[in-house]
């Protein structure tokens, strides 16, 4: 009997295929004939013992690098290492809320480009990741939070991105259901971004993985890399659970675990690694067509297409590697959230989560070559990396393929730190819990 098309005995010819081109016609060709034509949408593929370049980490960065190095800067002897099944980190932990209103110039320029990725993603990647613009809505509550918000919007604006400034009674229309007299933190308006929005965050590696393993990546799961071995001043492949495998190139991006991962090499990164958790809700009718945050508190509220409202807090605020939640937090979200939005008392909260966060002592990611010939981070995403991962994803590559940062991802180096260039968003001092 030959071995079914995806099987790991015929790695190349799963490559060429990747499930075939997802289309309309396909859906209904397929509903006819039974749905027996689908197949797996990336390869299982077994490590090679060499490659040009390695990705540790099958979260959304790992997998948009391996994705970008194939298909825009032509490298597609790349290994993607995953210590589990893909997309079982961060990536399908989120939130799922993409934006680009940022403070800093820089960064507008940096999550703008990754919001334009954004856009036309699904139709690059032939993979319905459900992008939802349905805006982003951040509420302000005292005058000198409209100051700061005035300044990024016009600072936003300036540089040719969306930013809507929208009064008490403008609130009030595009959600209803906000308390503007709430006895805690009257509201005193927002900031609409229309363009940001959602996008569904297990899409987004599933989409990355099959479009890179179409392109010729090798996506291995099931891998864990346990050390880096290095030859003096260069890093030269993986030691893993699956045995090592050379690499001229190794690019960490394990987010919460980049300090372990840099350590292996012998390199201290200014990272911490903290606990972020998220809620759902029970399904319930159409309620809130925004992704909306509180500013007097770590807060904020989306509805999925399923129908739950999933909301999110702050970090822990000390370190930890365990992904799973707390009680304090549930307490902390609850009370943020029936503040806010009265009327939601009596809604039950179905699931609680968390994931690890790689929290920077700035705020901000490293894309950036390490002090070690080879080794390149992706990292530091703290807890917005979500929506940075076309973006985190292209630069990365750009990286790798030209030995040079992409300019739009050149403030992200290491180097910041030592020479005193942070790039510190909200202005909260080298304490990763403060930001
Ligand atoms: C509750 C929560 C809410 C969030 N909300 C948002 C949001 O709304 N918007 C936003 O922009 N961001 C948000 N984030 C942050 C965002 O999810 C992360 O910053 C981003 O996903 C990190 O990048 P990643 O996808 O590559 O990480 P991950 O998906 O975590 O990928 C890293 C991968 O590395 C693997 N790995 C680790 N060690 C090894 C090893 N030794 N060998 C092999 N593989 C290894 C892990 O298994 C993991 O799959 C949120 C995060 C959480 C937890």
């Amino acid at each position: 009997m030959p071995p079914p098309p995806h099987s790991r005995a015929h790695p190349q010819r799963a490559r060429r295929d990747g499930g075939g081109r997802y289309s309309l016609w396909r859906l209904l060709r397929e509903g006819v004939n039974g749905q027996r034509g689908w197949s797996h949408a990336w390869a299982k593929a077994t490590p090679r013992p060499a490659y040009r370049v390695i990705v540790v980490g099958g979260g959304g960065h790992g997998l948009a690098t391996a994705f970008y190095l194939a298909a825009e800067f032509g490298i597609r002897d790349v290994a993607v290492l995953e210590k589990g099944p893909i997309g079982l980190g961060n990536v399908g932990r989120n939130t799922t809320i993409i934006r680009s209103n940022y403070f800093h110039p820089a960064n507008i320029r940096f999550y703008d480009f990754s919001l334009r990725l954004w856009e036309s993603l699904e139709r690059r990647l032939n993979f319905n990741a459900m992008v939802s613009q349905r805006g982003t809505l951040n509420l302000f509550h005292t005058e000198a939070q409209r100051d700061l918000f005035t300044r990024r919007a016009n600072q936003m604006r300036l540089l040719g991105v969306d930013a809507e400034a929208l009064s008490r009674e403008a609130v009030k229309r595009v959600v209803p259901l906000v308390d503007l007299d709430n006895g805690r933190y009257p509201v005193l308006g927002g900031f609409l971004q229309p363009r940001g929005g959602t996008v569904r965050h297990d899409a987004v590696a599933w989409g990355y993985a099959r479009a890179a393993s179409q392109a010729g990546v090798d996506i291995v799961e099931h891998c864990e890399v346990t050390g880096l071995r290095r030859c003096g001043a260069r890093v030269i492949g993986v030691e893993s659970t699956r045995g090592f495998i050379a690499a001229d190139t190794v690019c960490l991006a394990v987010a919460g675990h980049s300090s372990r991962l840099a350590a292996m090499a012998g390199v201290p990164l200014p990272i911490e690694t903290h606990v972020l958790q998220a809620f759902v809700s029970e399904a319930i009718k159409p309620l809130l067509d925004v992704v909306l945050t509180y500013g007097a508190g770590h807060f904020y509220v989306s509805q999925s297409d399923k129908g739950g409202l999933v909301f999110g807090g702050a970090i822990d605020g000390y370190n930890s590697y365990a992904q799973r939640g707390t009680l304090p937090m549930a307490e902390e979200v609850a009370a943020a959230a029936v503040t806010l939005l009265p009327g939601l008392a009596r809604l039950k909260v179905l699931r609680q989560w968390g994931g690890v966060m790689d929290m920077t002592m700035d705020g901000s990611p490293i894309i950036s070559r390490l002090p070690v010939d080879g080794l390149i981070l992706n990292g530091g995403w703290c807890y917005g990396g979500f929506k940075a991962i076309p973006a985190g994803g292209f630069t990365t590559a750009h990286l790798i393929a030209h030995g040079a940062p992409h300019p739009l991802a050149a403030h992200l180096d290491l180097g910041r730190f030592a020479a005193g260039r942070t790039v510190d968003e909200r202005g909260a001092g080298p304490f990763p819990y403060l930001h």
